[in-house]
């Protein structure tokens, strides 16, 4: 633990930081709408009664974003900034054995939505710039904090908006959010997952043509046969490898940790000819094979699709939406073109808006390192993996200013504490309240290394 840290009473840290995220989950910050402007408020109560003058930013009414900045230094070295997003997504209460607004602990775990994804950050970084004003701890650099609206419906009135209308106020050397920093076990062991890389979006339409006619005479050229033939290979056909640096550091670190099957197989997953093999019968967890697929190349999801009106005539015109991501390490042009090459000449496709590349913290930061120091120095025999996330966050965001982003939200977790990844978006979202104390603790810890 940093020396500026050592005197602090964490029994009474750990109890505020539980209490400060019960009552922030009470807030229903559903998105859509959002309507996250009184937690914000609630949040920047919070952080006045610690000595922190916040200013909240709202784009429209009902909608708000929090900013602070702890002064320190001279301006010589880059900020830090803190960030988590206060929306979430909707909760079915009837599919829920505790309600998901209510902030209630039963059997040391604090249930509701966004108690993992993610509230239990944006309390941690309250907390922790609360603590390190009360303690008037000198820093030498600037300490920021963002605390933000509508990550989960795109960050328009959230991260998106900041750096647009307010690029000063989050401008920062680096980041720490979404995802990572909760323990993972690989055949026992413990990691903590910290991300370095996410991929990139490119949202498309696809449209087919054909001859119109009536359903009783089928045709070959029908627009949603051509359509669906296009949408099939491309739901079952796995486009190229793109084996980029940071993919490679986020399987060679898995690799380290497998047993000895596992360690002979995972390099596989970047030969070309062995991958897909390797997808299907050397990873045991179908979740994780999609997962690991999904970062190893460009993809396209069909979501939406459209045509015809009458069941008896055969439309002129079909079309389709699919989420598009790019790999790390390729371009808009480049899944254009694996795509294109699916589709044949009587589909067509098009950008439905803006891309956005791919957001990389390169190798080789000090900060990467000093959060895998605060890892094994809080959790002895753990490490931290570098990790690449096939969707998109607010670093998406903040990289726009120059910002090396981490997902780094870090979260104590016991082999026997519930799947924590199910939990993001998931039924009966909650957190062991003994790991958000460790959270806060490590969160503090590597905050004060690298800013007191
Ligand atoms: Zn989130």
């Amino acid at each position: 633990m940093h020396p500026a840290l050592e005197q602090v009473d964490w029994e009474r840290e750990g109890a505020a930081v539980v209490e400060l995220l019960a009552a922030l989950l009470r807030f229903d910050t559903t998105n859509p709408p959002g309507d996250e402007a009184e937690a914000v408020a609630f949040l920047a109560d919070t952080l006045r009664q610690a000595g922190v003058e916040p200013e909240v930013l709202s784009p429209v009414p009902g909608r708000a974003n929090l900013v602070a900045r702890l002064a320190g230094g001279d301006g010589a070295e880059a900020p830090l900034l803190l960030n988590g997003h206060v929306d979430v997504v909707a909760a079915e209460a009837g599919r829920w054995r505790h309600p998901p607004f209510a902030g209630e602990v039963h059997d040391g775990e604090l249930w509701g939505r966004g108690a993992v994804d993610m509230k239990s950050m944006v309390a941690m970084s309250v907390a922790t710039v609360g603590l390190l004003t009360r303690l008037g701890v000198p820093l030498r650099r600037d300490l920021k904090l963002a605390v933000v609206a509508d990550e989960e419906a795109g960050c328009a009135a959230g991260s998106a908006w900041l750096v647009d209308h307010h690029p000063d106020k989050v401008r920062a050397g680096h980041a720490l959010g979404e995802v990572g920093g909760a323990t993972f076990y690989l055949g026992g062991r413990p990691f903590y997952p910290i991300q370095v890389a996410e991929k990139g979006i490119a949202w498309l339409r696809a449209s087919a043509t054909g001859a119109t006619g009536h359903g009783s005479i089928p045709r070959e050229d029908n627009a949603v046969v051509r359509l669906s033939e296009f949408l099939a290979r491309v739901g079952r056909r796995r486009l190229p490898l793109h084996a980029s640096p940071e993919v490679r550091r986020f399987l060679e670190a898995l690799t380290e940790l497998q047993g000895r099957a596992g360690r002979a197989a995972l390099p596989l997953l970047l030969h070309p000819r062995w991958s897909s093999l390797v997808l299907r019968r050397g990873v045991r967890d179908p979740g994780m094979a999609r997962l690991l697929s999904a970062v190893l190349r460009n993809t396209a999801s069909p979501t939406v699709v459209h045509a015809g009106a009458k069941v008896n005539v055969i439309p002129g015109r079909a079309e389709a939406e699919l989420d598009g991501r790019i790999a790390v390490g390729s371009s808009e042009a480049e899944l254009l073109a694996e795509l294109r090459s699916l589709a044949g000449p009587d589909i067509e496709l098009e950008l439905l808006g803006p891309s956005r590349p791919p957001t990389v913290t390169p190798p080789g930061d000090p900060l990467f390192d000093l959060l895998a120091g605060v890892v094994a120095d809080h959790h002895p025999g753990a490490v931290a993996v570098p990790t690449v996330t096939p969707g998109f966050t607010d670093a998406k965001f903040w990289s726009q200013l120059g910002t090396a982003c981490y997902g780094f939200a870090p979260i104590r977790l016991e082999p026997s504490d519930p799947d924590f990844a199910a939990m993001f978006h998931g039924d009966d979202e909650r957190v062991p309240v003994a790991g958000l104390k460790a959270g806060l603790r490590m969160l503090a810890d590597a905050v004060a290394r690298h800013c007191c």
